[in-house]
């Protein structure tokens, strides 16, 4: 295949990658059973304790996000078990079906997409579940732009029950604060292509030593995602199975970009492009898909106006512009467009993606007030 050229990549991930992490990911190969592997591992475990903010050690599996959730779903559910789960989207109805694949009683709690379960909804199902295992959210729906608002007070509801919490953090980690320690979440799960601005291809988990005691006394019947034997050798600074070294290069590279940046103004940097964003995309005439009580800072979902075809606008922008930008998902796929507001985000990426939209909607027939456009992003920076 062709080299391809740089694009800006505002996808609801993979997201770009500074080019210090892909630098890093030419260093040579080096035996995983070794040294030097060990080091390069002991350095990302320690960096993403200030990620989770945990003092325990992540574990960092060679599969995309998909894979961490698979773990965390059969190394904690055994078959009969009473799972709730909100369910607002794509990500959180495939978090439910793989709960039933490894025999999980669902109680789903649903939401019209758009929208996000409220607490008492989701709170209700848990009063109303004896014997509950564990109540299983997808903190940020990527195919609609929502985050579930209550993720911190739904853990202290957790917390006064037996069940476990598990959050799928995978587009937000990183572009939010989630002290897994501290509000006493049991599994925590982020994707490497998000808002670390790493590659996709690896998954991070925090778990708690109740999880750990859990897992270590009732075996899960998995191999590749045993947690149990991941932490065993992690303890010796190896993983089980060969990593994708390249990638974990690259993940340490980006852990380093997080340290330095300090988490906390890493969060207060993707909340403020957001609001650019959504402002933005209201003095452009676009109305925003989420629930604006629910809608995210890591992805901005927003609708076409009538008669656009979003396949030829999205062309457009990546051809005319460079800029690439998500297709909306499901039901929504015709009249939805959502930019990853992740990783790297910053002005220049935030004034290139809303030139290029400003300019191809005029070359589709919109006329855009450019003064308020202007004045939107103005008043942002
Ligand atoms: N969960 C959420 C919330 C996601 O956003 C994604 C991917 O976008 C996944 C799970 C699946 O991750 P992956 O595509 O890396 O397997």
């Amino acid at each position: 295949m062709d080299y391809p050229k740089r694009k800006l990549i505002m996808l609801p991930g993979p997201t770009n990658v500074p080019d210090r992490v892909t630098d890093a990911m030419i260093r040579p190969m080096i035996n995983h059973r070794g040294e030097m592997f060990t080091t390069l591992l002991r350095g990302i475990t320690e960096k993403s304790k200030s990620l989770f903010q945990t003092v325990r050690d992540p574990i960092v599996l060679s599969a995309s996000g998909t894979g961490g959730v698979e773990a965390a779903v059969w190394n904690m559910v055994r078959p009969g078990d009473k799972v709730v789960v909100p369910v607002f989207g794509e990500f959180s109805t495939r978090l439910a079906e793989t709960v039933e694949l490894a025999g999980g009683q669902c109680v789903r709690v649903i939401a019209e997409i758009g929208k996000v379960p409220t607490r008492e909804e989701v709170e209700d199902a848990i009063a109303k579940t004896p014997g509950l295992k564990a109540v299983f959210v997808v903190h940020n729906e990527t195919s609609t732009g929502c985050t579930v608002p209550y993720i911190e007070g739904l853990a202290e509801t957790v917390r006064r029950t037996e069940a476990f919490y598990v959050v799928d953090a995978i587009s937000s980690l990183g572009g939010y604060s989630i002290p897994v320690d501290r509000w006493g979440v049991d599994v925590c799960i982020t994707g490497s292509q998000k808002c670390l601005a790493a590659p996709p291809g690896l998954s991070l988990l925090s778990l708690s030593a109740k999880a750990e005691e859990f897992i270590r006394t009732n075996p899960p019947k998995v191999r590749y995602f045993d947690l149990a034997r991941q932490l065993d050798f992690l303890a010796r600074g190896e993983t089980p199975f060969t990593p994708a070294v390249s990638l974990y290069y690259a993940l340490d590279s980006a852990l380093e970009m997080l340290v330095e940046e300090g988490l906390e103004r890493r969060v207060e940097r993707h909340a403020r492009h957001a609001r650019t964003l959504y402002s933005v995309l209201d003095a452009m005439g676009l109305r925003g898909f989420a629930d604006p009580a629910v809608r995210s800072n890591t992805v901005i979902a927003g609708l076409y106006p009538d008669g656009i075809d979003e396949k030829k606008f999205r062309k457009s922008m990546d051809e005319e512009y460079d800029v690439v930008i998500g297709a909306g998902f499901g039901a929504m796929k015709a009249k939805m467009f959502r930019i990853g507001c992740m990783g790297e985000i910053g002005p220049t990426h935030v004034r290139r993606t809303v030139s290029a939209m400003v300019l191809t909607l005029k070359r589709f027939g919109y006329s855009v007030d450019l003064g308020k456009v202007s004045g939107a992003l103005e008043a942002a920076s």
